[in-house]
């Protein structure tokens, strides 16, 4: 989401927690219940150049949810049993509530599991299954580490040569949202190779990143032991799967479900779209998910989830408790439903792009 929606959806947010609004609406918004996605949960919160913080919220801000969310009548269950009450012909009498963590950062084994544990919480990790070998491109991390390092870096930018100088904050910072958009706009092969260039040049170990940041098969398979957690699947080398010819697309998904569960030892029945959003997963991918016998397949779309058969189970949206937004009123006006009821209200109203 870019720094405008992101506003937008704070000050829909703020309104609604101080005119109750929400909370007045919930009956009918708030549907079945809601998957949370989180990515990296770390003490440390950084100042100063920090693109990447909004994937990151503290072990505080975890607990906190997990009190607020019980505090508000949720059940805090599987992935498995969310399908199931999804499905259901009933409604449960209570909502559930399900945390999930993308890409396999090992301070989920340090600094959430802890908090998991500690309240009794199950949690799905998803893995892109390249990753736990040390094989995998942590791009967007890289390309934080690339800008951070240098004062300025060239790019071969739609067939320009463009130098973006990068010696402040604010320059890394715009440098970094140019960059990383006009990446997430190429082939992905291609994406790969720019950030590969731009890591040797300013003397980034790609490798190096994802042995330092991801966990090892051994720390999975030490986290898949307690029953409270699911090893999801998440492709093999973490590309948005609308971009690749189905043939690729289903691979990519097929073999990291197999990988898991030739690591662990167990079927491997749920899966997270990288990026997620309606860019990188389309209802094409979501049959593909299907078709590979999935019980589950997330997104990065936003909403809470409604019985089936409005939301597809291999398209289901979730909620992300990022770092943009570590503030309680705002996850308790986000387990109403109000927002999404109103963002979807507002995109309706949008003329259709072409
Ligand atoms: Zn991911």
């Amino acid at each position: 989401m870019n720094s405008a929606s992101t506003k937008l959806l704070k000050s829909v947010l703020s309104a609604l927690h101080y005119t109750g609004l929400g909370s007045l609406v919930a009956p009918l918004t708030r549907g079945r219940g809601v998957i949370f996605t989180l990515h990296q949960v770390h003490p440390e919160t950084r100042k100063g150049f920090d693109p990447n913080g909004i994937l990151r919220v503290t072990p505080e801000f975890l607990e906190q949810v997990i009190l607020q969310v019980r505090g508000l009548g949720f059940d805090l269950v599987d992935l498995d049993e969310a399908v199931d009450r999804i499905t259901a012909a009933e409604p449960s009498a209570r909502p559930f509530a399900s945390f999930t963590f993308d890409d396999g950062y090992r301070d989920n084994l340090i600094h959430a599991y802890p908090v998991m544990q500690r309240h009794g919480v199950p949690f799905t990790i998803y893995v892109p299954s390249d990753f736990p070998d040390g094989r995998g491109e942590l791009w967007w991390l890289a390309l934080e580490d690339v800008l951070r390092r240098s004062n300025e870096v060239t790019v071969q930018l739609m067939g320009a040569v463009r130098t973006f100088p990068c010696a402040t904050t604010a320059e890394k910072q715009a440098a970094f949202e140019t960059i990383y958009w006009w990446l997430r706009g190429l082939p992905e092969d291609r994406a790969r190779q720019v950030i590969r260039e731009l890591a040797a040049g300013a003397g980034v170990d790609l490798a190096q990143q994802c042995r330092d940041l991801i966990m090892s098969w051994d720390e999975v398979r030490t986290l898949a032991r307690d029953p409270l957690v699911t090893i999801g699947a998440h492709t093999r080398r973490h590309f948005a799967i609308s971009n690749l010819p189905a043939d690729e697309a289903r691979q990519e998904i097929a073999d990291s479900m197999a990988r898991i569960e030739a690591e662990i030892g167990r079927p491997c029945r749920h899966f997270s779209f990288p990026y997620g959003d309606e860019t990188s997963a389309t209802q094409r991918d979501f049959d593909i998910a299907a078709g590979l016998g999935l019980a589950s397949a997330v997104t990065t779309r936003k909403g809470l989830i409604h019985a089936a058969p409005r939301h597809c189970l291999t398209g289901l949206p979730r909620v992300s408790l990022n770092g943009d937004y570590q503030r309680s009123r705002y996850v308790e006006v986000l387990l109403t439903g109000a927002p999404f009821a109103l963002w979807d209200m507002l995109r309706r109203s949008q003329p259709a792009a072409s």
